[in-house]
């Protein structure tokens, strides 16, 4: 493990195409009362897009940090059903870029995720990037250099050099999300420490946070939040559940604390 300034933990939640905006009103004020008053876990929901205004109301009375779930890399133009970074920068707190159901079901390059991510720093949003290896290149050894070879598109792509504080990266092997067969502590934690080690190599800064992602749940973030590399968790389907969430969020509170 690279030692790194104090790193604080985030709890992000990433809604997917989930929710009316109606519901997905409710679910952010069902997560705010549950876990507003966490002050040493950064939580983030990310919502669809349609829901980012009404759920910025819901949230600005609290520390719960708004994000969008993806953008685009021009700040304006012909570029039907794109949302810029322009248009989020000012009142929307991040972005998440690069994951996997954008690489692997819309197509999404590692191109692409680096000029996402050029762009939302340029206006100052803090950008999730997420990464990670298919079940076929797990099988194949190949999960470090998949996830060097994302992480690399990105470092190239950044007009000004990433600081730690410009991004956090998520571990998410794509086998894993979604599905229920969670990464175990171990593996998730070998590749978390790799990644760590890997973006300081190329940077020359102390290492950004590093989530795991992945099936994430109430019954297994503990153990996962306890590894030394892990910095938190991306949560997709325990992000609706608001029970589910805040243990997760308690979770990683845990493991500050320990
Ligand atoms: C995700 O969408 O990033 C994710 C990790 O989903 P899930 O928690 O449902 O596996």
């Amino acid at each position: 493990m690279t030692a790194v300034a104090a790193r604080v933990p985030m709890v992000a939640g990433n809604w997917k195409m989930n929710t009316t905006v109606t519901e997905g009103v409710a679910l952010a004020r069902a997560i705010m009362e549950r876990c507003a008053a966490e002050r040493d876990v950064e939580v983030a929901l990310l919502p669809p897009f349609t829901h980012l205004w009404p759920v910025r109301d819901v949230l600005a009375a609290g520390p719960v940090l708004l994000g969008a779930q993806d953008v685009y890399w021009e700040d304006a133009g012909a570029f039907t059903g794109e949302i810029s970074p322009a248009m989020l920068a000012g009142w929307c707190d991040l972005v998440l870029v690069g994951h996997s159901e954008r690489r692997h079901l819309i197509g999404e390059t590692d191109e692409e995720t680096g000029r996402k991510v050029a762009a939302a720093r340029r206006h100052g949003l803090l950008v999730i990037v997420a990464v990670g290896e298919t079940e076929a290149e797990r099988d194949a050894g190949a999960t470090a250099a998949v996830v060097e070879r994302q992480l690399d598109a990105v470092i190239a792509a950044a007009v000004d050099p990433l600081r730690a504080s410009d991004w956090v990266i998520a571990y998410e092997p794509v086998w894993a999300i979604g599905t229920g067969r969670t990464a175990t502590p171990d593996q998730a934690q070998e590749a978390c420490a790799h990644i760590r080690e890997h973006v300081a190599a190329r940077i020359g800064d102390a290492a950004p946070r590093v989530l795991y992602g992945g099936s994430v749940s109430a019954g297994n973030a503990a153990e996962l939040f306890a590894q030394p590399d892990i910095d938190g968790g991306l949560i997709g389907g325990a992000s609706l559940q608001p029970d589910a969430f805040a243990t997760i969020v308690a979770a990683a509170h845990a493991a500050v604390v320990r």
